[in-house]
């Protein structure tokens, strides 16, 4: 069987956990710790990182830090995975579900502002398939009705926004455009440590707090860095951070991530000239990528016309051997959501939920079996 992910190993991993374990520094914000924050505020731009045990846990620190409370109002796209909206359900808010674009499973935000209230705090706009959402009408909407943005990044490491303003383009990484943002390490991720995940901050009024709710409320790490002569409790919060060990692992991986996307991309745009035939045809659709938008590769996917052909590629493709699989279930129709559901019909959500598959991509698929996918896919289509 040609699986749908396999987690790629660079070769360290091991041994900078062993490093982590002999130096006898096993707990958090640790030497590996601050040299992996280190290196994503530099390399894009975000003012303070905080790993995480997962995005999910980033997810509910960033619910914390906004401070919503029972009543409050957070908009969030029904097309994505459970956590972007139980961090904030933790936290006693309503979920206000967004549609999808007609052509992308990113939040329509020309749709978000008929959806504001004023008890709406929060927008989480949500990088699906690691490509960028219209930020800058999102941004917009933040600013006119005093709104928090966090941006659920899961997907989207090392990936970028450009903005044009006038005559001027600024391209910014995402995560590093809203308030706060979430990224996740998990290991169908672009670069992994299992589970994992990051908090980028990038507005200075929730780094001092970001940090406290980080160490079960406490001022450790300020106490560390000897700016306090004792810590205690100050806040809320919880065990936010990863062990160093894991940290290690997530090392070993930053040190290979030019190398990692390169690969994946590669396997992407084979993907894609491969079967833009096939689309042209109208057999499905192909990814499009938004023009303000970069591909960082993690992931490809199609879009079929209906629920019954996307049954029929994807058992196709599992007779011969190869794994595909289909995506989020639309949020505001779950088992745990959908009484809460104000009842509006999120058609586009919906539709991506019934026709969206995904084709195995990872770093070591060799060319010989995603020429075998390709393959199965032309034989489904020529019948
Ligand atoms: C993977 C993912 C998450 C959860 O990440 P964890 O690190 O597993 O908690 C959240 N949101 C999106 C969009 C994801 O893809």
């Amino acid at each position: 069987m040609i699986p749908f992910n396999k987690p790629y190993l660079t070769g360290k991993e091991a041994h900078y956990m062993y490093e982590a374990v002999f130096t006898g520094k096993l707990s958090g914000n640790g030497m590996f710790t601050q040299r992996c924050q280190a290196y994503f505020e530099k390399r894009y731009g975000f003012q303070k990182c905080l790993l995480t045990t997962s995005c999910t846990d980033a997810l509910e620190m960033a619910a914390i830090l906004c401070d919503v409370k029972p009543g409050d109002e957070v908009i969030i796209p029904s097309y994505t995975f459970v956590s972007t909206a139980l961090a904030f359900v933790r936290q006693g808010a309503t979920i206000v579900f967004a549609d999808s674009q007609s052509e992308h499973p990113n939040i329509d935000a020309d749709k978000i502002e008929a959806l504001i209230t004023p008890r709406t705090k929060v927008i989480v706009p949500v990088h699906y398939a690691g490509m960028a959402c219209d930020m800058t009408k999102i941004m917009a909407l933040a600013d006119k009705y005093n709104l928090l943005v966090v941006e659920d990044a899961a997907q989207a490491v090392d990936s970028f926004y450009s903005e044009v303003s006038g005559k001027r383009q600024e391209v910014r990484a995402l995560g590093s455009v809203g308030h706060l943002a979430a990224f996740s390490f998990h290991e169908t991720k672009n670069i992994i440590s299992g589970e994992g995940g990051m908090l980028a901050i990038n507005d200075e009024r929730f780094i001092h707090r970001a940090e406290i709710i980080w160490e079960k409320g406490t001022n450790r790490a300020e106490f560390f860095r000897g700016e306090v002569n004792k810590y205690g409790w100050v806040d809320i919060g919880s065990s936010f951070l990863p062990s160093e060990v894991i940290a290690a692992f997530l090392w070993a991986q930053i040190e290979h991530l030019d190398e990692i996307q390169n690969k994946r991309k590669e396997h992407w745009n084979r993907y894609s000239e491969a079967l833009k035939p096939l689309a042209d045809k109208g057999y499905f659709k192909l990814p499009q990528i938004p023009d303000y938008a970069t591909n960082n590769a993690h992931m490809f996917y199609l879009v079929c016309p209906s629920l019954e052909e996307r049954t029929e590629l994807i058992n196709a493709l599992k007779q011969n051997e190869i794994l595909a699989v289909f995506h989020y279930l639309s949020l505001h129709s779950s088992p745990y959501y959908a009484e809460k559901h104000d009842g509006r019909v999120l058609a586009n959500c919906d539709r991506f939920a019934d026709c969206l598959v995904r084709l195995p991509l990872f770093y070591e698929l060799s060319l010989e079996d995603q020429n075998k996918i390709i393959a199965t896919i032309k034989s489904v289509y020529s019948k």
